[in-house]
């Protein structure tokens, strides 16, 4: 599935304990490592515990359909295409390189003719396509980030003038101070907006010495 990329679709990560961290939908990309695209970005920033909860990603692939109307949709299109493989009949619903992960996730060959399936088989399907699972092993490394959240906690600092409250005379600006935003602008507003704070600030002091 290495380049696909998917639109409207619903992603959820659940914890270890099923708590939901995120739900959205949008656009998600399958890479060469596994997820990525703007939804799966803005869901990192909920996964800030790796250590102590197993993430669990979800796709749902339809979700503008609940189970009901994914059923009928179901029985329609495997009415139309009674005498085909499975494989086929599912090219209606989701992209090609798409379907065989499906279909094994469902527990279903993909030969599988349209009008032998049972109705038990069709609930599988259709709950895969719902909930498509993937486990979260980790991030990508940091070097790779969008936005790191560097570290120096933003209470320690004046906002005012983003001076250090610990040290006399140390500025802080943009993404060193653990402050972070989803993408779209925010975090390089972060930034300007800090360092022309502090760069007024750090000014400032020098013409009070
Ligand atoms: C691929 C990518 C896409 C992004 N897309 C978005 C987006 O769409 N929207 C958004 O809001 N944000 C986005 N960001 C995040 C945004 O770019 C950063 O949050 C923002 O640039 C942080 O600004 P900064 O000045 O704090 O740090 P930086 O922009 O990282 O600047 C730090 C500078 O310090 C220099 N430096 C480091 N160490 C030293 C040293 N020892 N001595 C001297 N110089 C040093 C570095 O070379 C660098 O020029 C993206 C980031 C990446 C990586």
């Amino acid at each position: 599935m290495q380049g696909l990329s998917l639109r409207n679709v619903e992603l959820k990560v659940t914890g270890k304990k099923g708590k939901v961290f995120f739900r959205e939908q949008g656009e998600l990309l399958f890479t060469h490592f596994g997820l990525s695209g703007p939804l799966v970005l803005s869901a990192s920033a909920h996964m800030r515990d790796f250590g102590e909860e197993n993430y669990t990603a979800w796709i749902d692939l339809k979700p503008a359909l609940d189970m009901e109307t994914l059923d009928r949709r179901l029985v329609r299109e495997l009415t139309e295409g009674a005498n085909k493989d499975i494989c086929h009949v599912m090219e209606a619903l989701e992209p090609r390189s798409l379907i065989p992960a499906v279909l094994d996730r469902a527990g279903l060959p993909g030969n599988l003719k349209a009008n032998s399936m049972t109705r038990g088989q069709r609930r599988q399907l259709a709950e895969t396509l719902k909930g498509l699972a993937f486990p979260i092993l980790g991030p990508r490394p940091v070097e790779e980030a969008i936005v790191t959240a560097g570290g120096v906690n933003v209470k320690e600092i004046s906002p005012k003038d983003m001076s250090s409250k610990i040290c006399k005379g140390l500025y802080f600006a943009g993404e060193i101070l653990d402050a972070d935003a989803y993408t779209g602008g925010f975090n390089l507003q972060i930034a300007w907006s800090t360092g022309h704070a502090a760069g007024l600030g750090a000014a400032s002091i020098r013409g009070e010495e």
